[in-house]
């Protein structure tokens, strides 16, 4: 799903969902449902507009004894309903089509659950963001389901770890001046005189929000993607007049490139395309082999709904919370197209001037964290999931020491381990951890389950000792606000020379945190982060006074603290930050050469640049 980000960010104002009127909200956690569906399978007449004719059949296996079926629905008008083939009595309220199947259904029993209904697309209200059928008025027409729009079109059960685990068919009448795409592969068409019934087979898994059809007056650019000893046609449908625009011409080495990082393309014995049929909004949809369009979007937004296919379509996300579980991935795979035609450098700038920018444009911080970042479509939707979920990557691959046969490795690992299902966030991080065989719950934590990112007030000043080498002293400061946590993490820094550049790594885990580097040059200046692997903000500044005392002693700069009662006084140097922190790290007072506060017992540190004093309060 890739919303365009004018639009999107600037003018977008969607309501909360609101759960009080039936419907199931979006964050809802998994649960097993009665009903564990095998397939659906869609008849649909749509002429001028109007959907005359309506006839799906959901097929599963009861989980459980069932003398009823309580399907998500809303709109259109029910004519009849069967269950095994067998008139059976329903009801209908706002959201639901409930079915009282005669005779009832034991655990394990096979259920063939045909719907029979009718009615113009536009009366449809459908209060899932967007969804339904969309019908233009030069009959074209085109679907959405995301994120919970497929029961208004289609009667099922609309929750995205319920996949319909053997696919998806359709039948589809519609005009003759129309071409008709669904997932899967066109395994005929059918004349009927004014109309054309499209035939069409999708065979793997698929979650209901990724089952789609569309139909347009379109053209088709079609290559064959070669893959090892796969052949796989590419199409992708543009206006007739505009064949020439060469629109999709890269989606064969883009099948490549994400091949050899995750294993071969999940659909490969069908299809993909990629289609401007997108009519609910402006962006694109990563419908399973068959990804929607508002218009013709760059190879980023094609590589991204390409991307999906593998993340979310193949590994599905079990709820809209683990939703960076797919929005996360595509954003970052825009980084790999970068990566794979310009290298390294593209990827680093993809990363600086497109991702991370956009993060910082609007985000705040803390901010929401990635995993279930709040109960509006707006969160689920925003650059915490997208933008800072891709960063998650990106500072993956740098925590797994940039060894990109261990990132990706992991990630195939995870794919082995839900292809063709979904998986929660946990999954993702176990499936991380054993494969690479390390603890990485302290890096997921406070950059997926907790809101934020670091900002680091960096300080340094360097001089040469008694040996000749040159000792640089960093105090690192962490100064983001409260809520959002103190980071762990490994920091590049370049030392930069004229004689020869040098980069270190420190580990800084703390608010407040002093490294001593040692090289044999003397450094003009230091680089943060130079490759920018980290989400963070930072100040970098030379500070003469830390350490002038190894060359130049200026006597006592102890912090003097006198404590009566619970008020406590502390005098450093004249006019400098003064910063007193709780043992827990938590920010307690602050002010400029002297402070006065009154504390509750504990333990406290007070720190004026190098300078801590630790006391306590009793
Ligand atoms: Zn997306």
């Amino acid at each position: 799903m890739l919303l365009s980000l004018l639009g999107y960010f600037t003018t977008f104002d969607l309501k909360p969902w609101n759960p009080t009127d039936g419907y199931a909200p979006l964050w809802d956690d998994t649960t097993t449902l009665p009903v564990d569906v095998r397939r659906y399978i869609l008849r649909f007449r749509l002429t001028d507009r109007y959907l005359g004719f309506a006839h799906t059949t959901l097929v599963g296996i009861a989980r459980e004894d069932l003398d009823s079926l309580v399907l998500d629905f809303y709109g259109y008008t029910v004519d009849s309903v069967r269950v095994a083939g067998l008139p059976s009595p329903y009801i209908r309220d706002s959201s639901r089509l409930i079915v009282y199947p005669t005779p009832t259904l034991g655990a394990g029993d096979s259920v063939v659950v045909d719907v029979f209904y009718h009615g113009s697309p536009d009366s449809v209200f459908c209060p899932s963001f967007s969804g339904g059928i969309y019908v233009r008025t030069d009959g074209s027409f085109s679907t959405l389901g995301y994120p919970e729009g497929f029961r208004c079109w289609v009667p099922s059960y609309d929750r995205p770890w319920e996949k319909a685990d053997d696919g998806v068919e359709f039948w589809i009448e519609a005009d003759t001046s129309l071409t008709v795409l669904a997932n899967g592969l066109l395994v005929d068409t059918v004349p009927t005189g004014t109309t054309r019934i499209w035939h069409y087979m999708h065979a793997h898994p698929i979650a209901t929000y990724l089952i789609s059809m569309a139909g347009r007056t379109l053209a088709a650019n079609r290559w064959t993607w070669t893959y090892g000893s796969t052949t796989m046609p590419v199409m992708a449908w543009v206006y007739p007049s505009d064949t020439s625009l060469g629109w999709g011409v890269r989606l064969t080495d883009m099948l490549t490139v994400f091949s050899d990082r995750f294993g071969v393309y999940p659909f490969a014995d069908e299809k993909y395309e990629q289609s401007v049929v997108m009519f609910a909004f402006s962006g694109a949809m990563e419908h399973q082999t068959s990804s929607h369009f508002s218009s013709y979007l760059g190879n980023y937004t094609q590589a991204h709904e390409l991307c999906h296919q593998w993340w979310g379509d193949d590994v599905g996300y079990g709820t809209f919370k683990d939703t960076w579980l797919g929005e996360g991935f595509a954003t970052y795979c825009e980084m790999l197209w970068a990566e794979a035609e310009g290298g390294f450098a593209s990827y680093v700038l993809y990363y600086g001037n497109t991702v991370e920018r956009t993060f910082f444009t609007y985000a705040t911080n803390p901010g929401k964290p990635v995993y279930d970042p709040g109960p509006d479509i707006g969160d689920i939707l925003s650059v915490y999931t997208y933008h800072k979920g891709a960063a998650v990557l990106h500072m993956l691959r740098y925590i797994l020491d940039k060894d990109t046969s261990l990132f990706f490795g992991a990630l195939r690992h995870y794919r082995s381990l839900h292809s063709g299902s979904y998986a929660l966030t946990s999954d993702f991080v176990d499936a991380v951890e054993t494969y690479t065989g390390r603890d990485l719950d302290w890096f997921f934590n406070q950059w997926v389950y907790e809101p934020g990112w670091p900002v680091y007030n960096v300080r340094w000043n360097a001089y040469p000792d008694s040996s000749g080498m040159w000792n640089l002293t960093l105090i690192v400061e962490q100064t983001q606000p409260v809520g959002a946590p103190t980071f762990r993490m490994p920091i590049e820094v370049r030392w930069v020379s004229d004689s020869a550049d040098t980069l270190f790594v420190i580990w800084d885990s703390l608010d407040v945190q002093s490294f001593t580097l040692r090289w044999r040059s003397a450094p003009d200046s230091i680089i943060w982060d130079p490759d920018n692997w980290i989400l963070e903000r930072h100040t970098v500044l030379k500070d003469p006074s830390i350490g002038v005392e190894e060359v130049a002693p200026v006597g006592s700069r102890d912090i003097l603290v006198a404590i009566s009662g619970g008020s406590v006084r502390l005098e450093g140097l004249p006019s400098l930050p003064l910063r007193v922190y709780a043992s827990d790290g938590r920010l307690v007072g602050y002010g400029r050469g002297s402070l006065r506060l009154r504390l509750p017992g504990g333990t406290y540190f007070a720190v004026q640049r190098d300078r801590v004093r630790v006391f306590v309060v009793r």
